[in-house]
């Protein structure tokens, strides 16, 4: 039987004392079992180290909107800068991403984005030599890349509205543009920067070296989720990278299609993560917190609102083992994503607003976890795409008729 997680309780929250619940790791569905042995002895040891050493320092991290260098070292000991190339399954690195999203989504972001999207990218449309400069310091988070579509005037137009742009010049590449909202952006040692040949107008990827003139990136402050992912405002003013910067495998944007399906899949385990931890704050809360001489948790309306909690978090993970399932047999596509990530985050939206409710007053203090929760859940439901535009890919998909392009 796994110990219950640990969780932060500011001394204020508590007003009486409990035994280790049922299900101490909320996995009604034994999800876990589902896993080969050799797996589960991992993820067990995982979640142990998340639990123990990253969900209870997350907080005072987010309230400063401070990035945790120093706990780097320990998230790549544990494995989590190579979940992309160490050749695990869809399902063991799904359950990962959902774990470590459970201790902190911020951190979650940032093991995600890392693997699907940098290692992702440069693993599928680097260059020989780019594979070589990069891949080995990704892997041990001695490099941090940042991925940089997204524009201060183009979001879910990206695709086609795209206006960075790079210009032929000689052996080299010239860029200009601006970048938002960038992951890591201030810290990253370069970034994959997505820009729009003035030739051929299709848009192709590069990768800039934070250290190159004319590349500055601005931290943008007084986020109300994912403060501890440092996100940037990126400038680029006549940037010049060699030819051998510019990603061999992307010479238009469409072949990033699979790359960005499968990261859009790896948010729904994000959202699976953050119901759990939810339940977990709101579960421990309501056994502690006397009212009317009883624990919240002996009132009926309070035990609906933990089953309905932990009902969206299986019925979120019930959904994304099917996707590792497709991912597995190599048949996940772009609409399945989407279903995915919209239905997931919409389910998270509404867990993490019973949570917060349940916990009173309280709720509304990030000292006790659930209100950085609150805030998290609204970035997961906005970002790889926003839920409305998830949900027109999927409508797209059964209607044959595309309502936003
Ligand atoms: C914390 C955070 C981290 C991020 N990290 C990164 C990153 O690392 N790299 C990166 O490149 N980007 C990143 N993003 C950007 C993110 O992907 C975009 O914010 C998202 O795609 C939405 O774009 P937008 O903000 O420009 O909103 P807009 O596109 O301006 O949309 C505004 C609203 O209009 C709705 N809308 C737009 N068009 C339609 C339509 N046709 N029909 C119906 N509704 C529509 C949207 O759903 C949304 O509700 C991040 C964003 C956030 C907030």
């Amino acid at each position: 039987m796994l110990e219950a997680p640990s969780l932060p309780q500011p001394n204020t929250a508590s007003t009486g004392a409990h035994a280790a619940p049922p299900f101490p790791d909320a996995d009604l569905l034994h999800v876990v079992d589902l896993l080969p042995a050799h797996e589960q002895r991992r993820y067990h040891a995982l979640r142990d180290y998340l639990q123990s050493a990253i969900r209870p320092a997350s907080i005072d991290y987010w309230n400063d909107e401070a990035f945790p260098r120093e706990l780097l070292p320990g998230l790549a000991d544990a494995g989590l800068a190579r979940l992309h190339t160490d050749g695990t399954s869809a399902l063991f690195k799904g359950l990962v991403y959902t774990e470590v999203a459970r201790a902190d989504v911020s951190l979650s972001a940032l093991v995600g984005i890392h693997n699907e999207l940098i290692l992702g990218m440069i693993g599928s449309l680097g260059s020989p030599e780019q594979k070589r400069r990069w891949i080995p310091p990704l892997e041990s988070f001695d490099a941090l890349g940042a991925f940089a579509l997204t524009e201060p005037e183009h979001g879910s137009d990206i695709a086609g509205g795209l206006a960075t742009t790079a210009r032929r010049d000689g052996d080299g590449w010239i860029l200009n543009g601006a970048k938002r909202w960038i992951g890591s952006g201030t810290i990253a040692d370069f970034a994959l920067v997505w820009a729009r040949d003035e030739e051929d107008h299709e848009v192709k990827g590069f990768i800039v070296e934070a250290d190159r003139v004319g590349f500055s990136a601005r931290k943008i402050p007084h986020k109300i989720g994912l403060r501890i992912m440092q996100n940037a405002d990126i400038t680029l003013e006549e940037v010049r990278v060699p030819e051998g910067n510019r990603l061999p495998g992307a010479t238009r944007f469409a072949h990033t299609n699979e790359l960005l399906r499968d990261s859009r899949a790896w948010v729904g385990w994000q959202a699976a993560g953050i119901q759990l931890a939810a339940f977990d704050v709101a579960r421990a809360y309501a056994l502690e917190r006397l009212q009317f001489g009883r624990e919240l948790a002996s009132f009926q309306l309070v035990q609906q609102q933990l089953a309905e909690i932990l009902g969206n978090a299986h019925a979120s993970l019930a959904l994304m083992l099917e996707i590792a399932r497709l991912q597995q047999e190599g048949r996940l596509e772009m609409a399945q994503a989407a279903m995915a990530k919209a239905t997931t985050t919409r389910l998270a939206r509404a867990s993490v607003a019973l949570g917060r409710s349940l916990l009173g007053g309280n709720g509304i203090s990030s000292d006790f976890e659930m209100a950085k929760l609150f805030g998290d859940a609204e970035v997961l439901y906005t970002y790889e795409g926003s839920y409305e535009i998830n949900s027109l890919i999927v409508g797209r998909a059964v209607t044959g008729k595309s309502a936003f392009v």
